[in-house]
């Protein structure tokens, strides 16, 4: 054991006696000793010189990532992933698949791994009554992201519910919720003329790190004894979307405008004289060949739901969100300053900002949210939508399903030609995804041009470019929840200055951003890609 003897300069002087343990590295002990000393003093915590510098020396033990030579998660996704290979012909993603309601707070993490153990539920009870006899259970295994910030986003919750044939779009938060409060709860579950007695211990954290098909990697199994009497291997690749080993995606319609880019997307517009909106419906119509009134009651659906997120979180007032952060929501309180004479200049930002909390908050809570393109991401266009319906201008319902119709173009295009997923591409992935949807959203609404339309959807996006996805502890609130509301005030901002400015002057266009989403998703250390192994997730002392 070595000693420290002065105060090295850079960092407040520990007690006298503190040793630094055998094996640690002095630098690092010392930058976590002055870290954790800071966060204490900042947040009140009230931890001793010697409890902290215990903890230093435990964290400064842990060797970083890199150094402990460990294996990168399944960054590079596998070209049998069907996910994969869509983005290689015109994009084919219509309004059900990609606007869903659920409960928060991960479309990925919750609603992906909810609806995976619903199929795998159901194929189950499909199975010859001969498999079926010798089975004694259900586990579930979570690989990669999902186990590594798996707790923080209520993944075994999901998981769980899923097996007990519970659907996103109508399970009851309140089940969810119990599952917290009675985590050694047994569900029973019956499956041809047997009932398991099923708990959260049957839903495993697997293994970080290794190789697999994608980084949010699932296996259920069906088992009989200690041996799998069947077995399905799952990916849930953002947005709420799911895949299995061996999926072939479900036959659809052909496009009536196909098209893989937004280039393609606006010269269909431009030649047919049509808004994006229009090209997306006709679209809808003809891959998914439902009715234009089932397609907008649909709309309507999806947009009532995001009133009702919007309404409920403002409605909650400084309540403290679930997990080890102990945060406070704000939502009530910015939206009630938002309305006094002395802020009224204040008024515009703070109150989409408010909107967007507000949704956000209510997706901590695991309250039931709508992708728009993810849950983390899920207070950013609600925000817009109320901000519009709600505030001043009272745009009416059918200008919402425009705008509804646009940002899905802009959604399609980037899962198409680059991912929605925190765990593929970092933040920018979700919340800068979400921001170009509104913006496009607010552009269509406006009944800019096709031009303006994705130039507001650039910009929006082009201000994202490089965010990592850090959650700290594992739980979608920060840096999500106040990111939701800059995604909403960036998607105004982006508006905007595409609304102003002469649209041929802009000078990046869409798919060069999108691109460059792609490659800068793909350059990023996985350290930022939802593992919370790195950013505000290493750096921030809970206590
Ligand atoms: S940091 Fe961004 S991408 Fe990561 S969980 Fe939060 S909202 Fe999602």
């Amino acid at each position: 054991m070595s000693r420290i003897k002065e105060d090295p300069g850079l960092f407040p002087p520990l007690p006298a006696d503190t040793e630094i343990p055998e094996g640690t590295d002095r630098r690092a002990f010392l930058i976590r000793s002055a870290v954790i000393g800071a966060a204490a003093v900042m947040t009140g915590c009230n931890m001793s010189k010697e409890e902290q510098a215990q903890r230093a020396a435990s964290e400064a033990a842990t060797p970083p990532p890199a150094a402990a030579a460990k294996k990168a998660l399944g960054a590079a996704m596998s070209d049998d992933l069907d996910v994969v290979a869509r983005s290689k012909g015109p994009v084919m993603t219509i309004l059900e698949e990609f606007y869903k309601v659920g409960p928060g707070p991960s479309s990925s993490h919750t609603i992906g791994p909810m609806r995976i153990t619903y199929d795998f539920y159901q194929r189950c009870t499909q199975l010859p009554a001969d498999q079926l006899a010798k089975a004694t259970g259900l586990k579930v295994h979570l690989y990669g992201s999902l186990s590594a910030t798996g707790k923080g986003h209520g993944t075994e919750r999901a998981a769980l519910a899923g097996l007990l044939g519970k659907e996103p779009a109508s399970i009851d938060p309140a089940f969810l919720e119990e599952m917290v409060a009675k985590p050694e709860q047994s569900y029973p579950l019956k499956l041809g003329d047997k009932t398991f007695n099923l708990t959260l211990a049957d839903i495993v954290y697997d293994s970080p790190t290794g190789e697999f098909p994608h980084p949010n990697t699932m296996t259920c199994k069906l088992m009989g004894g200690e041996q799998p009497v069947y077995e399905l291997e799952y990916y849930s690749p953002g947005g709420g979307f799911y895949e299995w080993k061996g999926y072939t995606p479900p036959k659809k319609g052909a496009p009536k405008y196909p098209y893989a880019t937004m280039k393609e997307l606006r010269q269909h517009a431009e030649t047919n004289k049509l808004s994006i909106a229009q090209v997306i419906m006709a679209n809808e119509l003809a891959v998914s060949g439902k009715s234009e009134s089932d397609i907008n009651a649909f709309l309507d659906k999806i947009a009532s739901a995001m009133l009702a997120t919007v309404k409920a979180g403002l409605s909650a007032k400084d309540d403290v969100l679930p997990g080890p952060i102990k945060l406070h929501s704000k939502a009530a309180a910015v939206f009630a300053r938002s309305k006094e004479k002395k802020y009224e200049s204040d008024r515009a930002i703070a109150q989409v900002s408010a909107f967007a909390l507000a949704a956000s908050e209510e997706n901590a809570r695991g309250h039931l949210v709508i992708t728009a393109p993810t849950g983390g991401s899920a207070g950013v266009m609600p925000a817009v939508v109320y901000a519009l319906v709600e505030g001043p201008r009272k745009i009416p319902m059918d200008k919402v399903r425009e705008g509804l119709l646009a940002g899905a173009a802009i959604g399609y295009l980037c899962k198409h030609n680059a991912t929605l997923s925190g765990a593929e591409g970092g933040c920018q992935s979700e919340i800068g995804v979400a921001s170009a949807m509104s913006a496009a959203f607010l552009a269509q609404v406006y009944d800019s041009p096709p031009l303006v339309t994705e130039n507001a959807a650039e910009s929006a996006l082009e201000h994202h470019l490089g965010m990592t996805c850090d959650p700290v502890a594992g739980y979608v609130q920060v840096p999500c929840i106040e990111r939701c509301a800059f995604g909403a005030v960036k998607a105004w901002v982006a508006a905007l200055i595409a609304t102003n400015e002469i649209a041929s002057r802009h000078r990046v266009d869409l798919d060069t951003t999108i691109e460059t989403l792609a490659e800068t998703g793909r350059d990023m250390s996985n350290k930022y890609k939802e593992t919370s192994e790195g950013g505000l997730a290493a750096n921030l002392v809970l206590c």
